[in-house]
């Protein structure tokens, strides 16, 4: 049974290794058993699943996916825990340890090796500084996957499951709801981790979409438009699109294309839905291509 989870394990195994933190990874421990195990368990993690762990810290939730998952590979960039690691992850024969950067994985290859391919779930309590690469590159590599599970930073989760005409509305809510649809499955207390974050925290799952909810000529293109949308957020779309010299649209060429989806050709982006982007991406891309 997991040992960790605790104030009092996990403390003890720190002082064991004279263990520092390093701010610089984003290192916030979780020391809450009823999150952890909340967090499995909206995973739906079962004996069919391998699960890719990021950041496992001292294996805290290691432990719970150990015991809930087929496999784990679990991916660690501070080599100074990879000992606890060892230690904390002795009794289980389904977890591998791997001590690189996450975002020099080949996760593909893993996908491959592990799960002949098939879509795998990610389970993390994300290192928040680098909570939008990671996502974001799960989703853009096109890696098999069934669903995300993370730890994040509340105002992040917020942005990625708002729709439009709230102010956390932006290029991060419109990707995500691109590949995945989001829901927030809590939100969690600072006083929950060793130490402690000073913002709050949110669990979210993402569960990816097998054909994304809309049509695209040209994916890239459309992320193009909605980055372009949000860069200048107190301008007209029209203006936004037209100062995004990389997209070569003309003012004149956007306000058409607004008016001929019936749209104010002084709407702003945040306005807008993703169907609503696709469209209008659609309509752009046959007018300059
Ligand atoms: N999973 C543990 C827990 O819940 O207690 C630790 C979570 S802590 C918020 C984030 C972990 O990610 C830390 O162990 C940190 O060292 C690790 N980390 C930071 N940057 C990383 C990266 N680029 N690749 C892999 N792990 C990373």
């Amino acid at each position: 049974m997991p040992t960790l989870g605790n104030p009092k394990g996990t403390i003890e195994i720190l002082k064991k290794y004279n263990f520092n933190f390093q701010k610089r990874f984003g290192q916030n421990f979780l020391i809450d058993s009823n999150i952890l195990a909340k967090i499995v368990e909206s995973a739906e993690v079962t004996k069919e699943d391998f699960v890719l762990e990021i950041g496992p810290g001292i294996g805290t939730m290691t432990q719970y996916l150990a015991e809930s998952a087929r496999e784990v590979v679990a991916v660690e960039i501070d080599k100074s825990l990879i000992p606890i690691l060892g230690d904390t992850l002795s009794s289980y024969d389904n977890v591998t340890v791997i001590n690189e950067d996450i975002l020099k994985v080949d996760i593909e290859r893993l996908v491959q090796e592990k799960n002949q391919g098939k879509p795998i779930k990610v389970v993390a309590n994300l290192p928040y500084y680098i909570t939008t690469p990671i996502i974001m590159g799960l989703f853009e590599s096109h890696v098999p996957l069934k669903s995300i599970t993370i730890m994040v930073q509340k105002e992040v989760a917020d942005r990625m499951q708002v729709g439009p005409g709230t102010k956390d509305y932006g290029a991060l809510s419109l990707a995500v709801q691109y590949y995945a649809r989001p829901e927030v499955i809590a939100y969690v207390s600072p006083a929950c981790f060793i130490p402690k974050p000073n913002v709050g925290s949110a669990v979210i799952r993402l569960d990816r979409y097998e054909k994304p909810p809309v049509e695209t000529e040209d994916e890239a293109f459309l992320f193009a438009v909605i980055k372009a949308a949000f860069n200048q957020r107190r301008k007209t779309l029209a203006n936004g699109l037209a100062n995004a010299r990389e997209l070569g649209i003309t003012r004149q060429q956007a306000e058409e294309a607004l008016l001929q989806m019936e749209l104010s050709p002084s709407i702003r982006g945040e306005a807008l839905t993703l169907r609503e982007f696709a469209d209008l991406s659609n309509i752009l891309y046959r007018k300059i291509k």
